[in-house]
């Protein structure tokens, strides 16, 4: 049946609305042979429409995971149904660069992906069109959010001066490992520490220099560290440190390190050079402490006996 002057004219319209539209409509065959690519996917990909057709997609674009779209192809032909998949699952099928002037932060162009069955004359699915969604906009404002949230939830956590933990996060740590000793009897030692004379250090050099020795203290702790000690600013030149699987002689060990290398090092502030030193007190957990604020009094008390006995040394608690 031919076509009338008015429907020849509607198909060309059509046709050219179909080629300009911002979204990418590929029509393929039942084997991948494309049967129609349109001005988008000419503009994203460089390869123009009379090249790619009746190529099979996967020789084309070999990055296109064939088993899982052939998987989702076939789902779309046998229930004649459309199947529909976002960035979020898989971030594009196709790989263009992204173009976008604003979102220029993104490598590649986020897609979301329809297909649909295409039926022809006697009913039986055909061919499926692909149409692609450029949604990068989208996809780089989520992430974004998401990337700021995750920042948010550390600053929270952290103190702001040293990066260390900060007080609360690290007393819910020292809970943790309580509960851990009460259940599976692990070995495991706690610290407090406290730089000594810091009110001197303050009324010498002023309060900015004084930050700097807290948090050259704070970096010289994590310094000596394994990634399972967890190091946190208990109160304003007060730290504390949770030594697990270290009994009290290792704590010692760990502890010497820090107070020597402080009393060695020198902060080199705009107020001037300023040395200093620490006084520590160690408690390794027994069954004496009925909380983990009892367990932080022993460490406490070993701390206190460190000052009283001259400053500048490690004390392990004693029961
Ligand atoms: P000791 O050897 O007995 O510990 O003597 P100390 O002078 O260090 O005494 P103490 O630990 O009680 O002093 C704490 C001082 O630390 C008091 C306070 O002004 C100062 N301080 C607390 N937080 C901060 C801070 O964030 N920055 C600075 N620069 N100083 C702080
Ligand atoms: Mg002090
Ligand atoms: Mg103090």
């Amino acid at each position: 049946m031919p076509m009338t002057h008015t429907e020849l004219n509607e198909f060309h319209w059509l046709a050219d609305m179909l080629e300009s539209v911002e979204v990418g409509l590929v029509v393929l065959d039942l084997d991948f042979r494309v049967q129609a690519w349109n001005g988008f996917m000419e503009n994203h990909s460089g390869i123009t429409a009379s090249k790619i057709r009746d190529q099979v997609l996967f020789d084309v674009f070999p990055d296109i995971p064939e088993a899982w779209l052939t998987r989702k192809v076939d789902a779309v032909a046998m229930l004649k149904t459309r199947a529909f998949t976002s960035w979020e699952q898989r971030p594009y099928l196709f790989r263009f660069r992204n173009t976008r002037p604003i979102t220029g932060t993104e490598a590649y162009m986020f897609q979301n992906l329809t297909i649909s069955p295409l039926s022809g004359s006697t009913g039986e699915v055909e061919k499926v069109c692909l149409m692609v969604y450029d949604v990068t906009d989208i996809a780089t404002g989520k992430r974004a959010l998401e990337r700021a949230n995750e920042q948010l939830a550390k600053l929270s956590m952290t103190d702001r001066l040293t990066g260390l933990q900060n007080r609360g996060t690290w007393e819910n740590l020292v809970d943790a490992e309580y509960e851990r000793y009460r259940r599976y009897g692990h070995t495991t030692s706690l610290v407090m520490f406290d730089i000594d004379h810091f009110k001197n250090v303050n009324d010498t050099y002023g309060h900015l220099a004084g930050d700097e020795v807290i948090k050259h203290a704070a970096h010289l702790t994590r310094h000596n560290l394994r990634q399972s000690d967890s190091a946190g600013r208990y109160g304003g030149e007060e730290f504390g440190i949770i030594l697990p699987e270290t009994d009290a002689e290792g704590a010692s060990i760990i502890c010497e390190r820090i107070r020597e290398s402080i009393e060695q090092s020198i902060v080199d502030t705009t107020a001037g050079n300023i040395q200093y030193t620490i006084s520590m007190g160690i408690a390794q957990l027994t069954d004496t402490p009925e909380n983990y604020m009892q367990w932080m009094q022993q460490a406490d008390n070993a701390l206190y006996s460190a000052k009283e006995a001259g400053r500048n040394r490690v004390i392990v608690f004693q029961s």
